[in-house]
């Protein structure tokens, strides 16, 4: 607990003074101030209730009290330093694992997203001997100097900076805003050429494939699904030169999309990615995550004779919460949830685009959905600064939504996956009044 408590100008004040700026989309406009949390709401200082549309990182409900439990009995008995052969790790693995194909068996545990795609990078290498790295248009995969590079989503945002020689980026699979769109006989093969494309530019400078990196479904790059039989095609280029893929599933993973426990299994059963990331919800906001990939890679990693350490990854504490988190969504059939509830999202924000010239698109698998805010349905003219107005006036009327992709005008859904039919009612309701009065207030 905080020892002690601030009115909130004095901790946005504080914050400004002694951390380091972030998150401005959420700080230029009216920060509102947390003090508790439970399932799918957040409460204010003035204990007035929120209801969280993005918080993914509190995949089971914020504070699950199986998963405080979890926590609180692992830490009164032990918490170490992960040099020890404790079971909480191995009964994790396996559990994980048993969510895989099976290909995939072998976990490293490790502390956050970033670190996560950090360490995949390094399978690759180290395992292919190759250098370069495909990643996609508007990609996200973490703020460390290995991943800034190859998320473009972020890179592009720093003024002057010169991508790396070794990162190549492909199209992004999207058809709704992307190169080839929902009218293309067959995108899949077409974006899919374009990496085949890529690999021989390289190979013709000489260069060599180590991995080709995405996200199973596009977040910051705007809720981008990519179509069926897109991954399989990129992996067989990639694969042919000797390259690995690695499926970045840290915000889409662990039954967000309702069909499925991951999100690149919607590509079909005959894809298997060669490197899988986790972290967002495996923790239930623990800070905790996982690289999953084949025994093969696995030893080829180890063949470089470095010693692979982390202190902190798979603890007793975090792998005694991660099991629980398990539990939650086993018990409480919250990946069934995400189908119903998001199925019944989905169907409703389809309803407002036939009602609303700004909704240009509705897109989402699951509790992974996205509403692209057009000016014009035609031309696609994203609605930017619409979008922000829509996020804004949500929040006074406590709902939090974000808006995201290269032009910010898609607003995103990734609640708590506990969100139900009313939550999803009551969202629209209030996402279609606004759209209403930003429609009728004049240019
Ligand atoms: N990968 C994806 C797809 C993400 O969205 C993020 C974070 O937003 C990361 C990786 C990095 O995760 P972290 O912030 O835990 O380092």
């Amino acid at each position: 607990m905080a020892t002690e408590t601030f009115d909130k100008q004095k901790t946005i004040d504080l914050r400004k003074k002694h951390v380091g700026p972030s998150c401005k989309v959420f700080f230029s406009h009216d920060p509102i101030k947390i003090v508790r949390a439970r399932g799918q709401y957040m409460y204010n200082e003035k204990d007035e209730r929120y209801l969280d549309c993005i918080n993914n990182v509190a995949h089971v409900g914020h504070c699950h009290p199986d998963v405080v439990e979890a926590g609180a009995k692992q830490m009164q008995l032990l918490n170490t330093n992960s040099r020890f052969l404790h079971d909480n790790l191995v009964l994790y693995a396996r559990r994980l694992q048993a969510t895989l194909p099976e290909k995939l068996s072998v976990c490293y545990f490790v502390n956050s997203g970033s670190e996560a795609n950090d360490l995949a990078l390094r399978l690759a290498w180290q395992y292919t001997g190759h250098k370069d790295i495909i990643t996609l248009e508007n990609a996200y995969h973490g703020h460390v100097s290995s991943l800034i590079d190859i998320s473009p989503y972020k890179f592009h945002q720093m003024a002057g900076a010169e991508q790396s020689q070794h990162v190549h980026v492909a199209l992004s699979p999207d058809i709704y805003r992307g190169k080839y769109r929902e009218d293309h006989p067959d995108p899949a093969t077409a974006y899919a050429d374009n990496v085949k494309g890529i690999i021989e530019d390289a190979h013709g400078q000489g260069r060599t494939i180590a991995a080709f990196i995405a996200e199973s479904l596009q977040s910051c790059g705007g809720q981008v699904i990519p179509p069926v039989g897109y991954f399989q095609k990129v992996a067989q280029h990639v694969r042919k030169a000797g390259g690995v893929f690695i499926a970045d599933e840290v915000q889409v993973g662990f039954g967000r999309v309702g069909s499925h426990f991951w999100g690149f299994q919607l590509q079909g059963e005959d894809f298997v990615p060669d490197i899988v990331t986790m972290g967002k919800p495996i923790g239930n906001g623990h800070p905790m995550s996982c690289v999953i990939t084949s025994r093969e890679i696995a030893e080829g990693f180890m063949s470089s004779g470095m010693e692979y350490f982390n202190t902190f990854g798979g603890n007793p504490v975090s792998c005694a919460i991660g099991l629980a988190v398990l539990d939650v969504i086993e018990k409480e059939d919250l990946q069934g949830n995400a189908l119903r509830a998001g199925g019944y999202l989905t169907r409703l924000l389809e309803n407002l685009k036939e009602r609303h010239p700004l909704v240009g698109d509705v897109r989402g698998r699951g509790l992974f959905v996205g509403v692209e805010l057009v000016r014009d349905q035609k031309k696609r003219t994203p609605a930017t600064s619409e979008a922000q107005d829509v996020i804004y006036r949500l929040k006074e009327q406590r709902i939090l939504l974000s808006a995201d992709g290269p032009h910010r005008n898609v607003l995103k859904f990734k609640p708590p996956m506990c969100f139900s039919e009313e939550d999803a009612e009551l969202a629209v309701e209030k996402i279609d009044r606004i759209l209403s009065d930003l429609e009728r207030a004049p240019d």
